[in-house]
């Protein structure tokens, strides 16, 4: 298996490029953003240096690794996965359309860019994975999207759409009714709200959904995706799940989340109690790997409860899995 990432320059330089690949060709009139985007400083913006992707491959770019803490170089909860010339997201947290447009720029896969986003599904619906769903509807919307969005996930989903709808009211107003003349509906999102099995399939991918345990939400997903070259098995926030090596077995991909383990030990027992039921310790991660067999382990959504390096996570997955484990960071591709 190929694994491919990238360094990135800066995350300043990301934005600034950002602006850029953002502006479609022509659909949209300059807005106020766009000019904001030409009025910025690019003299230090170094052109992207890596290859564009083979778009006939499936690819993996995280948007996002991290949790509700306000890290400035972790975005909130997101994952594309690209295929067949679209992105599937999983989950939509702070950032994720502007970590969408960097990656689109690192990875030369146009699905990336904000104005081509319409496939989202959630995991659940707590808020750092949902903060960016409101992102997600309008943005691209006014950067020239083409097609409604498609949202999955649990129940509360559609309630959720139509208050987020109803608390932009006025802008969706100005933006349909003033000069920009956006068409309403283009923005209408057509949601649906999961069960476990299979919930969408299209002639490259399929995605079926499986419930995880994730403390005291009464629905919380983890998501299998198949395309013709790769299985990819997404945890989501997930306590212990024993269930999670059946589902992840011979998957060439599982992407999980996990705290440190010695880390938790350290902390009191109410924090032990919290992390111990909604989260999954990285030694746990492995003997799941292990036994699932699967090709390759990426850890996203860590959390370092002691200050745990990278690294000691890394080993702490390795004490029972001998295959590739990676610490994910915000815009790795695979
Ligand atoms: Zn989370
Ligand atoms: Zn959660």
């Amino acid at each position: 298996m190929r694994r491919h990432i990238e360094t990135l320059p800066t995350i300043a330089c990301l934005l600034v490029l950002g602006g850029c690949v953002a502006a479609p060709s022509g659909e949209v009139p300059a807005s106020s953003l766009e000019r904001e985007a030409t009025a910025a400083p690019v003299a230090q913006a170094a052109p992207p240096t890596t290859e564009p992707r083979d778009p006939s491959r499936t690819w993996i770019v995280l948007l996002g690794t991290g949790t509700p803490g306000a890290e400035p170089d972790r975005f909130g909860p997101a994952t594309a996965i690209v295929a067949g010339g679209t992105a599937y997201l999983i989950d939509a947290g702070p950032g994720v359309v502007r970590r969408a447009a960097a990656g689109a720029i690192v990875s030369g896969l146009p699905a990336l860019r904000p104005q081509n986003l319409r496939m989202a599904f959630f995991t659940h619906l707590h808020s750092d994975h949902t903060i960016g769903y409101p992102d997600l509807i309008l943005s691209p919307w006014v950067l020239g999207r083409t097609a409604p969005l498609q949202a999955f996930g649990p129940p509360g989903l559609d309630a959720m759409t139509t208050a987020l709808l109803e608390a932009y009211r006025e802008d969706i107003r100005v933006r349909v009714e003033g000069p920009e003349q956006l068409r309403r509906d283009l923005l209408a999102v057509e949601t649906r709200e999961i069960e476990p099995g299979l919930i969408y399939e299209d002639p490259v991918m399929r995605v079926e959904a499986f419930a995880v345990p994730h403390g005291t939400w009464d629905q919380a997903f983890g998501f299998k995706l198949t395309t013709a070259d790769r299985t990819i098995v997404i945890s989501g926030d997930t306590g212990p799940f024993d269930g999670m090596a059946d589902i992840a077995s011979g998957a060439d991909v599982l992407i999980h989340e996990a705290y440190g383990a010695e880390g938790l030990r350290l902390r009191d027992p109410g924090i032990q109690r919290y992390h111990g039921t909604f989260h999954t310790s990285a030694i746990k991660v492995g003997e799941i790997a292990a036994e699932a067999e699967v090709g390759m382990v990426i850890l996203t959504h860590q959390l370092h409860l002691a200050g745990e390096t990278p690294d000691e996570m890394v080993d702490q997955v390795r004490l029972s899995f001998d295959g590739e484990v990676v610490y994910g960071r915000d815009l790795d591709i695979f």
